[in-house]
Parts: structure tokens; sequence; C-alpha cells
């Protein structure tokens, strides 16, 4: 579904991303692991084009976005339309609109990107929420649920897309200890019916019980991948025990 050739990003003089080559198979749930300010952010934004990557290739089902040429990677905004359309993304802060219900949030999308019949956005809302579990919550304000319940209907708005990639950018580390589990809980759910996800975490129990692949981000490249039980349990590499240890 996702493949990524050479991904370069650079903020000025500096390189955050030098070089990064990772796939994400149809189904499959991708951890990508590293320290703060490694460029998890900026690779999950260079997927959708919130970033626009200085060199490579991002290639979703089959078709690449944008062309290098002269040290950038050149677009098209209509090229952006079906990615912002067939890619969605989750983040620490949930920014839903506080004059809208739950429902009326998720409809957004469905409504003014898709175009859909307004009764069709109803009813793709209803499903939606009822299947993050928040079926009883469908005309509640933001203000009016817990942390934990806007981070599900935020996860319900990406899906009301019906997106072929999904991807996390620490969608827990904002919410009460006690409010994470329910949230891990629906991306497991997602998971285990076949969503294909790309998920930054720092949830490392959540991440062995998930992933099909675990990537550690260090200096700018993918430095170890490798499955859970083997990149989580027994690290080749001294940076990723490193990081391991900090986050035990
Ligand atoms: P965290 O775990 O804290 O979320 P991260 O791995 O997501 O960190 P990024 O947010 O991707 O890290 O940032 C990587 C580096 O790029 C940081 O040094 C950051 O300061 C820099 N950076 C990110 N966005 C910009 C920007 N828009 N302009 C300049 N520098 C940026
Ligand atoms: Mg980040």
């Amino acid at each position: 579904v996702l493949r990524i050739e050479g991904l370069r990003k650079a903020f000025g003089a500096t390189e955050v991303l030098k070089g990064i080559d990772l796939s994400v198979a149809k189904g499959e749930a991708v951890v990508l692991l590293g320290a703060s300010g490694s460029g998890k952010s900026t690779l999950l934004r260079c997927v959708n084009f919130l970033e626009i990557p200085s060199a490579g290739r991002v290639v979703i089902d089959g078709t690449a976005v944008g062309r290098e040429r002269d040290g950038a990677v050149l677009y098209r905004e209509a090229e952006l339309i079906p990615i912002r359309a067939h890619v969605g993304m989750v983040f620490q802060h949930f920014n839903l609109f506080p004059h809208m219900t739950a429902r009326e949030n998720v409809m957004e999308g469905p409504r003014t990107v898709l175009r859909l019949p307004r009764a069709e956005c109803r009813e793709r809302a209803g499903r939606y929420l009822a299947k993050v579990g928040l079926a009883d919550k469908m005309d509640a304000y933001p203000s009016h649920l817990s942390g934990g319940q806007q981070q599900r209907v935020a996860i319900a708005r990406a899906l009301a897309m019906e997106p072929r990639l999904m991807l996390f950018d620490e969608a827990t580390s904002a919410l009460d200890p006690e409010l994470v589990g329910e949230v891990l809980q629906t991306m497991k759910d997602l998971s285990d019916e076949g969503m294909t996800m790309l998920i930054v975490t720092h949830e490392l129990g959540f991440a062995y019980a998930v992933a099909d692949k675990v990537l550690f981000l260090h200096d700018g490249r993918i430095h170890e991948e490798g499955p859970p039980d083997e990149l989580l349990v027994r690290p080749r590499e001294a940076r990723t025990r490193e990081f391991l240890r900090g986050h035990a």
C-alpha cells in the first residue's frame, strides 16, 4: 500500500531524514520508534505531503506522488487530492471542531472532501462512531467528552473517509494514563480487522502486541528493523538497546 524510497527531508541546513526506505503492505501494522526529535512526525507528515520531502519517492498504491527535480520534490495540488482522501491521519492533539457534535465532526470529511450526499455521510458517521464504541455519544460536543472519547471521535473521523492507510502519530501521548488503554484497544481492533497502519508510539507493549514489523529511526535513517519479538526483545544494535532501556 505504501512504499517510501530514499526519502530525505531537510529544514534549512539541518537534514532530519537522510534517506528512508520502508514499505507497509496491505493489512500490515508497522510501528516506528525513535527518540524525541529523531524525525518520526516529519516522516509521517511527508507521507501525506503535509511536509514536502526534499528528495525521494512516496508511492501509494503504486502511484508515485511528485517528481524529484533540482533538490526538491515537485508536485501538483491535484496529485494530493487522492492521497488526502486515501490516507487517514490521527495526531496527538485531536483538533475536533468544538462547535460540532461528534457525528458532525465525523461527517465533515465525507461531506466536503468526498462530496457524498448528506444522508450517506450521516449513516457513515453513525457506523464509524459505533465502531469506536461511541454509539451513545453521537450528539455530544467535544467539550463534553473525555480525552479518550475525543481521540476515538478523531479515529472515526479518519475512518469515515474509508482510507487505505492510517497514520497514527503518538495518538495516546496527550491522554491521561487511565484513558490510554481504550484508544490503544480501538487501534488494535482496527489492525485485527485488517487496516493497514503506520504507527508512531512509545507504548512498547502495544507495539509488541500489534506490530508486524518495528522500525527504529536514528540519525535520519532506519537504524534497525525487524519483527517485534526480535527488535523489541533482542535488538542487534547498541542504539536500539539504549532506546528501549529508556522506554522500559
Ligand atoms: P517527538 O518524539 O518529540 O515527537 P519526532 O521524532 O516526531 O519527535 P520531529 O517532530 O519529526 O521529531 O522533528 C525532527 C527534527 O526536525 C527536530 O529537530 C525538529 O526541531 C525539526 N523540525 C521539525 N519540523 C520543523 C520545521 N517545520 N522547521 C524546522 N525544523 C523542524
Ligand atoms: Mg513527533
